[in-house]
């Protein structure tokens, strides 16, 4: 456990834990995914800490087990009191994982860890830097996600309207007394931006009705 890539704990927990939350180093695997799960379910009880502790007996024990305390001297000479809590004489890779979220906790900046990012496969852990910002690691994770979702939106406002029209021309197929053309071809015909392609999808999965035999 000596190489953990930690900072001093005592320093700064939030900073850490977002190092082991991130971490993608396979031997830190088992703490990095302990810790997840912990902040993941710390999270599912909105950060309620007693509720958390109601149901984990376990984890109730470690917080009523030891914590050091230790004195500080801040850059410009302020001394302050930190503790952090200590781990058990023999621990494993998961108790570093434990150790670490009670250090979160107890952290005067918690509320500020963010994550997993939403964007696409991002899932970055990060520092909050304002209170606004609940869902994306960055200014560009963000932005980047605001433009997808338009794109998404124009393209299903864009297939609505698509199925709208081929829908019409689809009842007008079913009026006609001789069918030269099979149906998709007339839809196509009438609106040569609905490929043919479109349509078979349309049937498949949107609910486009081919129309009835006659
Ligand atoms: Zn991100």
């Amino acid at each position: 456990m000596k190489h953990l890539p930690f900072r001093n704990q005592e320093v700064d927990a939030l900073e850490n834990s977002l190092l082991l939350l991130n971490e993608t180093e396979p031997s830190f695997q088992e703490s990095r995914d302990e810790l997840r799960r912990l902040v993941g379910e710390w999270d599912n009880y909105g950060r309620n800490l007693r509720k958390m502790l109601a149901k984990n007996a376990a984890l109730a024990m470690r917080f009523q087990g030891q914590w050091k305390a230790i004195v500080e001297v801040t850059d410009d000479g302020q001394a302050r009191l930190a503790v952090s809590p200590q781990l058990p004489s023999s621990f494993s890779r998961k108790d570093v994982a434990v150790n670490l979220f009670q250090a979160l906790v107890v952290h005067p900046d918690c509320v500020k860890l963010g994550g997993p990012c939403k964007y696409d496969r991002c899932g970055r852990y990060y520092r909050k830097n304002t209170r606004r910002q609940t869902s994306y690691c960055s200014r560009v994770h963000s932005s980047k996600a605001t433009a997808k979702a338009n794109i998404m939106s124009r393209l299903a406002d864009d297939r609505a309207d698509k199925l709208g029209r081929a829908r019409e021309s689809v009842a007008q197929y079913e009026k006609l007394k001789r069918r030269r053309d099979p149906w998709k071809v007339f839809v196509q015909r009438r609106h040569p931006d609905i490929s043919l392609c479109f349509l078979t999808i349309a049937e498949k999965r949107y609910g486009l009705q081919a129309p009835l035999s006659v």
